[in-house]
């Protein structure tokens, strides 16, 4: 198995600065914990990386808080863990964000997602060998030759979400990218809900 995740492929523009808005770095965590408890964000104890993360988009812009590069391994987070992504481009692999934290390195996968409609509002990005095993290729899944992080992925999920039952069902299966899965929702509760439920 290769595990890459943790290590930020985009070019990083990062000032550091206050924390996120308490209200929304409140809920990031109070959706955050039971995905923590079920393991499906957390810690490669053998690899020394993080994995799994999550967003909610800012209003209606194009900006998202996200929660911070090497933070899985925290039960409980608060602002000092997140970043407030401010800009990205997907084609250059940019990402701009300002915060006590560096952007997760998947915050160019969950920019793409937030592009493909005003009615996603939140992205949770997991991993599960179980689930990843188990519903790969049941699921909408993207391509395998597709890696995490990059301009390709982004067009993976512009195809599922236009050809699959990704819009609807809010739940999609990385093939190339190791236990990797992905929930969208209208909100929140909705993404975390949906991967929770597949967990049970
Ligand atoms: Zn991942």
């Amino acid at each position: 198995m290769t595990i890459d995740e943790g290590y930020i492929k985009y070019d990083s523009d990062w000032t550091p600065g206050p924390a996120p808005d308490q209200e929304l770095t409140s809920l990031l965590n109070s959706w955050r914990r039971p995905l923590f408890d079920a393991g499906l964000i957390g810690h490669y104890k053998d690899l020394g990386v993080g994995y799994g993360n999550l967003s909610v988009r800012l209003g209606s812009s194009e900006q998202f808080i996200i929660s911070g590069t090497q933070t899985g391994h925290i039960a409980d987070t608060d602002g000092q863990h997140y970043a407030h992504v401010t800009r990205y481009d997907i084609n250059r692999n940019r990402v701009s964000s300002v915060g006590p934290a560096q952007a997760s390195s998947e915050s160019l996968t969950h920019a793409a997602i937030y592009e493909l409609s005003n009615a996603i509002n939140a992205v949770v990005h997991v991993h599960s060998r179980a689930l990843w095993d188990e519903l790969r290729d049941q699921l909408p899944t993207t391509a395998a030759e597709v890696s995490y992080g990059t301009p390709e992925m982004a067009r993976e999920f512009t195809r599922l979400y236009g050809d699959t039952s990704f819009r609807a069902s809010g739940v999609a299966v990385m093939a190339g990218h190791d236990e990797g899965i992905i929930s969208i929702g209208r909100d929140l509760e909705e993404a975390a809900t949906r991967i929770l439920a597949l967990a049970q």
